[in-house]
């Protein structure tokens, strides 16, 4: 991409002076093809999983100075970049002790110098479950917990149950909440962000009315109360070598090799962004 939306050339010496630490979970990697090579090959092995397009995506500096641009974080490139961000799906509030409990992970997580957010991709894969689903999918009175916990680290003031957020996805109520709590460990009282990236030009409308759903919910609690939630469609399209990939079984040697050296999957098409406001 060749757009930076920088707000100004008095910054753009900065960009060479902004070194961004790479990480895999909390774990620090030399540089992004490090990172890369820690996936599993199951995670990536299908070429139209949306870690993919993510990755490549994600992998270049200019992306992520247009993402801060857009998220009015000023023109620098990303101070840290996790991939597979892990929040604790419980905390001593909820009666677990400090450093104990499951996680679970969101796609990425970027630290800018003034602000942070949580980035969530969907490429082919269809909608996720509800939050009615996922309770019914296992121990319904550990899972209500962590719903429940999910709610607090998005605001002191929310209680998220199987009534009020059971219409909602799950996913978009985890991510919200691992985004208000990255955004805290940045400035405590600073607010989260969260980027959902929609790679290729599949049919998203259920899932962006499932955004504004959250979204209406949050905002029954307070018009500031949890995270801005932002969408970027982008289209995406395999380029020529990648197509020959694109039934393979197993592709994740080709994509790690093409990712890891800064190599091309995907071609991007110019994106929209915008608000669920
Ligand atoms: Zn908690």
């Amino acid at each position: 991409m060749s757009r930076s939306d920088s707000q100004g050339t008095e910054n753009e010496p900065l960009y060479l002076s902004v070194m961004t630490n790479w990480y895999y979970g909390k774990q620090g990697h030399d540089d992004f093809g490090d990172v890369v090579e820690q996936f599993s090959s199951h995670a990536l092995q299908k070429i139209t999983r949306s870690t993919v397009p993510l990755l490549q995506w994600l992998g270049l500096p200019g992306n992520r100075r247009w993402l801060s641009g857009k998220l009015g974080l000023g023109s620098d490139d990303a101070t840290d970049v996790h991939v597979e961000y892990p929040v604790r799906a419980s905390c001593e509030r909820c009666g677990q002790a400090k450093g104990r409990g499951k996680v679970s992970l969101s796609d990425a997580a970027i630290r800018f110098a003034d602000g942070s957010a949580v980035l969530e991709a969907k490429c082919t894969e269809p909608i996720y479950a509800s939050v009615s689903e996922w309770l019914r999918g296992g121990p319904r009175d550990n899972r209500e917990r962590v719903l429940a916990h999910w709610g607090h680290l998005i605001g002191p003031t929310l209680s998220l149950t199987g009534q009020n957020a059971g219409g909602l996805i799950y996913q978009h109520v985890h991510r919200a909440a691992s985004a208000q709590a990255l955004a805290q460990g940045v400035a405590e009282g600073s607010r989260g962000e969260v980027v959902h990236l929609l790679f290729g030009g599949t049919d998203n409308t259920l899932y962006v009315e499932a955004l504004k759903a959250l979204k209406a919910l949050l905002k029954g609690f307070g018009p500031e109360v949890g995270p801005r939630i932002w969408l970027a469609e982008i289209g995406a399209t395999l380029n020529e070598k990648a197509k020959g990939h694109e039934r393979d079984e197993d592709a994740s040697q080709y994509i790690v090799e093409t990712l890891a050296t800064g190599g091309s999957i995907y071609d991007f098409a110019e994106p929209s962004f915008r608000e669920i406001a």
